[in-house]
């Protein structure tokens, strides 16, 4: 009997991997701690509510999307290419925060900036969009690299925009509010934001693994296995050995670095705050930005208003997002009192439907950025996950795909 390729992990990595595998007529089994798939991208149901295991999204200009996914069948739901951002308890509507290079122009023309920026400010989006939108964007990966805050001061940002802006977007984006990640990031990111949307699907996040693994033959994936110890040709669960032959490890970076060693994988920490209001606080399809340091949240999304079945008939939900925090109950009274700075009195009435804090939001990506981390090791173990590539849903679809490829010509060699 051909002993299966052994994947160990059910995130979108190690489902982009066994996807291509099964394709290639490989025989593969998946092995998963959790009692589901998507890893980092699940979806709670709760009293009605799709929560997403943290606020997120899909960029649609993820060259993975189009590569792996039928994206009819997502039926993504898109943000309006705009942000609000708070300031002193007072909105300022952005033209275009996603695509901000192009359309920050236009929205300065009708003088709806004033409060945030400078025209020095609009120069320089100009500038970086200029200089964002020809290379391919595995060229931006390996440009030069230092921290996100000390490449926007070098391109001529003043410090109250990145404040009241750069901050919340790009540190929301990243999970990072301190802009410490790598500026190779930041330019990768900007140039998806320009080509593309920031959407859901509208069964919430989880329908992305979900598409995946329904390509799987029923009986590949075996839920709440967590898996001891791998070796070359076998991995250890509870229940006793499984041989292979060959082991995948797809689990997050801080797993893969417990279960087979090799490079230090640091996190990136993220909470999230549900609450479920009577009426939304916005009416648009906007992220809301917090352009004052007021509280922990940097963003706040009315998630039914870009995908109603985010909430139940009559009701809305709002997810505040927390990076670098773990979420407390003096963390909720404090992003309610920020929000309340925003919409008013109202916001007492709001119910908390559910919180989330993840330790692992994702793999610490300051400088220097090695993106492309070889997946076959010295070892013959095989390795995949967004700690080998991008710290994203691109960089985890991306690198399972090209493990499985790995993979299949080591089988063929
Ligand atoms: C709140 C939040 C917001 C984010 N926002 C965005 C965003 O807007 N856009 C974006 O592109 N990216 C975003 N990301 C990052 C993105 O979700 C991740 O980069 C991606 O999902 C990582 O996928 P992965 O397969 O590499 O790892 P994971 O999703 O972590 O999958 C690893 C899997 O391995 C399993 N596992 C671990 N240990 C074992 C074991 N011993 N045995 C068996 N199984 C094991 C885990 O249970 C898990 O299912 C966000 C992440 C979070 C948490």
């Amino acid at each position: 009997m051909t002993r299966p390729v052994v994947v160990v992990g059910a995130g979108l990595a190690g489902l982009a991997c066994a996807v291509e595998l099964h394709r290639s007529g490989i025989e593969a089994i998946v092995v998963e701690a959790s009692d589901g798939v998507g890893g980092r991208v699940r979806t709670d149901q709760v009293d009605g509510f799709l929560l997403d295991r943290g606020f997120q999204v899909m960029l649609t200009a993820y060259p993975e999307l189009h590569r792996q996914f039928d994206v009819d069948a997502l039926d993504l739901r898109a943000f309006d290419p705009g942000a609000v951002v708070m300031r002193g308890g007072r909105p300022t509507v952005v033209a275009d925060p996603f695509r901000a290079p192009r359309d920050l122009v236009s929205t300065v023309a009708a003088g709806t900036v004033r409060r945030i920026g400078t025209p020095a400010d609009l120069i320089a989006l100009a500038r970086l969009r200029f200089r964002l939108r020809s290379p391919h964007p595995a060229r931006l990966l390996m440009g030069s690299d230092r921290p996100t805050a000390d490449h926007l001061n070098d391109l001529g940002f003043s410090a109250g925009f990145i404040e009241a802006f750069l901050r919340p977007l790009v540190g929301g984006i990243q999970l990072d509010p301190t802009l410490t990640t790598s500026s190779r990031m930041f330019d990768v990111i900007m140039r998806m934001l320009l080509d593309g949307d920031a959407a859901v699907p509208a069964a919430g996040m989880g329908a992305i693994p979900a598409q995946l693994a329904s390509r799987l033959p029923e009986g590949m994936i075996h839920l709440g296995a967590p898996v001891r110890s791998v070796s070359k040709e076998a991995v250890r669960v509870d229940s006793g050995e499984v041989k292979a032959s060959r082991v995948v490890v797809a689990t997050e970076g801080p797993e893969a670095n417990r279960l087979i060693g090799g490079r230090e994988v640091g996190s990136r920490r993220v909470g999230c705050v549900y609450f479920a209001a009577d009426e939304a606080p916005v009416d648009r399809r906007l992220i809301v930005l917090a352009g004052d340091a007021d509280g922990p949240a940097l963003n706040v999304a009315v998630m039914s208003n870009v995908a109603p079945r985010y909430a139940p008939p009559g009701r809305h939900l709002v997810a505040a997002a927390l990076p670098g925090v773990t979420v407390s109950s003096e963390t909720v009274e404090a992003t309610r009192s920020q929000l309340r700075g925003w919409w008013g009195p109202r916001v007492d009435s709001w119910e908390v439907v559910s919180t989330y804090s993840i330790t692992h939001g994702q793999p610490d990506q300051s400088t220097p950025l090695h993106p492309r981390r070889p997946v076959r090791r010295e070892d013959g173990i095989f390795v995949c996950g967004d700690h080998r590539d991008t710290g994203s849903i691109q960089g985890a679809l991306h690198s399972g795909r090209r493990c499985a490829e790995a993979v299949a010509s080591d089988l063929a060699a």
